[in-house]
């Protein structure tokens, strides 16, 4: 199943494979914070959802949010990860000024949930495994505000205190293709899971990226941090020329420096920000004010028997269910809307011939405008009714184009436009008869041609649609034309 597709960079003195690990930062979905009951969302005015706990005032305890469990364990769950029953909060000490605990509530030795594996399509259709470490439970910290005022820092504590799922990734990515694959896929289930909204544009699921280099088949190499990358896009452009900066660097006789760095995506570079703490900075130990996480296995199962259908199972079928191919499915089980969208569309419906039309017309539509399929023009019913009348008949493949784009105008029914605009296809076999018989006596040599060579009817079917502005059944002018210039 995991075939190892390395894409190497072209060295001065000889290849070189990238390996890549991930550390996904996902808020969890849930309306209060992980230790305390402040709320969290965003768009809130400056430290408007800040409580003693967040602000870490003298005396506050905290306590766990039940829900920010629960969602972990979902999480743990759909990535086929093992459920650690008992787990612990260690606290993770350093200093920074959005930081006021001077330490983060985290979770080191034992974490919630253990080993678990996410399959990846590459675009190429082929599948790639990625083996799960771990997935932790974590508070994440205040923003510092830079440039509001030239001569001060603002500190903002809306997000401190919000749970955040670590999920760590084995080195099991070998370019930045996967490595943006993975994430989406990743994203894709914990959207299904509705256990983090995965909204990168605001920061709710950010990588960092762990890149190292090395000749095929050598050990692992050292490894750079490339923190907080919140895009697909972004993710490649810091791998590839994080990767390429490494060669160069040990090309010319030199060693890399394990540290943490920053992607600037105005420059498309990366630029150290710190070199790598070892874990003993952090000074580790288990957080005095919690107990250790204790989960009843029963309730470990009811959460496991409630998991929706997620993307993987979905695909296997829609492939089954509706014969449709494993690339059409994958595209429509990435998000769940989509999926939703085209099972509602299909019932009864020719159900290649519905896929075919929300993959290709409609999601291209739909990414031209910047749009998800929730916000789509054109109700699933439409396209239900759009091809319920090629199946019938009443239009043809080219008209049903021109009918989509009147839909998409939010004209009506496809029904209600082919009617107001009368498209209905022309199968009338005594007018088409005429028309036919018309062009091949005014085109006697294009006639002679067909019926030394029958692939050359193309000509004529031309004709009687530019003739009829589209709207003949192709299959009638096909047997009309057929019996007409049949070969001597
Ligand atoms: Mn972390």
């Amino acid at each position: 199943m995991s075939d190892v597709k390395s894409k190497l960079i072209d060295g001065a003195t000889g290849p070189w494979e990238i390996v890549l690990g991930l550390e996904v930062h996902a808020q969890v979905a849930s309306k209060a914070k992980l230790f305390s009951g402040a709320a969290v969302g965003f768009g809130a005015g400056p430290n408007e959802q800040v409580s003693f706990v967040d602000a870490a005032m003298p005396g506050m305890l905290p306590v766990i949010n039940r829900r920010c469990v629960e969602q972990a364990v979902i999480t743990g769950l759909g990535l086929k990860a093992k459920i650690n029953e008992w787990s612990r909060f260690d606290r993770k000490n350093y200093f920074y000024p959005d930081l006021p605990q001077g330490y983060q509530i985290s979770q080191f030795k034992d974490p919630i949930v253990g080993e678990g594996l996410i399959e990846v399509e590459r675009d190429d259709g082929s599948v790639f495994v990625v083996r799960i470490e771990r997935l932790h439970l974590e508070q994440d910290a205040g923003k510092s505000i830079h440039d509001l005022d030239p001569n001060a820092t603002m500190v903002d504590l809306n997000r401190a205190g919000t749970a955040l799922m670590e999920i760590v990734s084995y080195p099991d990515m070998r370019s930045s293709e996967e490595a943006a694959a993975y994430v989406k896929k990743l994203r894709s289930i914990l959207r299904y899971l509705g256990t983090c909204d995965g909204d990168m544009e605001k920061g709710n699921l950010r990588a960092d990226v762990n890149v190292s280099v090395r000749r095929p088949g050598d050990p692992l190499g050292t490894r750079c941090e490339i923190k907080n990358v919140n895009s697909y896009r972004y993710i490649q452009q810091a791998i590839e020329y994080e990767a390429r900066r490494q060669v160069a660097i040990i090309e010319d006789g030199g060693t890399i420096r394990q540290e943490t760095r920053l992607f600037d995506p105005g420059k498309g570079e990366t630029r150290s920000m710190r070199s790598k703490e070892e874990a003993h900075d952090y000074r580790y130990f288990p957080d005095p004010d919690l107990l250790p996480l204790v989960l009843d296995p029963d309730w470990i199962k009811a959460i496991e028997a409630g998991l929706p259908e997620l993307p993987d199972a979905k695909r296997a079928r829609l492939v089954e269910q509706y014969g449709l191919s494993t690339y059409d499915a994958g595209v429509l089980v990435i998000e769940q809307a989509r999926a939703d969208y085209f099972e509602r569309a299909a019932a009864g419906r020719d159900a290649k011939l519905v896929a075919n039309w929300v993959t290709n017309e409609l999601l291209a539509r739909l990414a031209k405008d910047g749009l998800e399929i929730d916000a789509s023009p054109i109700p699933s019913n439409d396209v239900a009714g759009l091809v319920k009348l090629l199946e019938d008949g009443v239009i043809s493949s080219k008209i049903a184009k021109e009918v989509f784009e009147h839909m998409w105008a939010g004209e009506g029914t496809p029904a209600a436009i082919v009617e107001a605009r009368g498209l209905t296809q022309v199968s009338d076999t005594g007018a088409l008869e005429t028309l036919i018989d018309g062009l091949i006596a005014a085109n006697p040599g294009q006639a002679e041609a067909v019926k030394a060579k029958p692939q050359a009817v193309g000509w004529f079917v031309g004709q009687v649609m530019k003739a009829t502005a589209g709207k003949a059944n192709p299959a009638t002018v096909n047997a009309i034309l057929r019996a007409r210039l049949a070969g001597d």
